[in-house]
């Protein structure tokens, strides 16, 4: 990379950073934005600060959101008596794009991972079972990845939460094992919905 200037080399590794990048495709990344005109540059390098800047987590349910209340905890139209609970704000987009869920989210951060040294303390569970206090939730459908760690986490959940006189459910299995919400199709997503099981 020493044929290349400084701040292309600088360009390129920081685009190496992104997830599943690598040299090769942050190399093409990095000649395409040069090609283009300052002002699209500018407009991109823009609107990364400015997501950066006025996102924050939603006071609720811990989704993305600019406001105090994300959308979702904002609507009037949406079932409060469902809570789906998810690993990342990504998951949410996921369920919304099968058109089939009116209920609300809650945000984990993740799931228990003792080995990674995820505890449930680092997740949002607290805030959850304060969600829970009115006692305006009927259900709990836990949407954790079908992964062990998934799996581990919504037993966990389970045992905390019925004893509070919730229904809790889980996504059923038709969701690839081992495979995550992020990379599943909005029918199969649709399917684990409908098919949701008691936990
Ligand atoms: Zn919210």
């Amino acid at each position: 990379m020493k044929e290349l200037a400084e701040p292309i080399r600088r360009l390129i590794e920081e685009l190496k950073r992104l997830p599943g990048i690598g040299t090769k495709t942050a190399t093409r990344l990095a000649f395409h934005l040069l090609r283009q005109p300052p002002e699209d540059v500018e407009r991109l390098a823009a609107a990364l600060r400015d997501a950066r800047e006025s996102l924050r987590t939603c006071a609720a349910c811990h989704n993305l959101t600019d406001q105090e209340f994300c959308e979702f905890c904002r609507s009037e139209s949406r079932n409060r008596r469902q809570v789906c609970v998810v690993e990342s704000p990504q998951d949410i987009i996921n369920l919304e794009r099968t058109g089939r869920y009116q209920g609300l989210y809650h945000v984990l951060g993740g799931v228990i991972a003792p080995l990674s040294g995820v505890t449930p303390e680092q997740l949002n569970i607290k805030t959850l079972l304060a969600r829970l206090e009115p006692n305006t939730v009927e259900e709990v459908i836990i949407a954790t990845n079908p992964t062990a760690e998934g799996d581990a986490t919504a037993l966990y959940l389970a045992k905390l939460l019925k004893p509070l006189g919730v229904r809790v459910t889980r996504l059923a299995v038709g969701l690839p094992l081992g495979g995550e919400l992020e990379y599943t199709d909005a029918g199969t997503l649709q399917h684990a919905l409908d098919a949701r099981r008691e936990l």
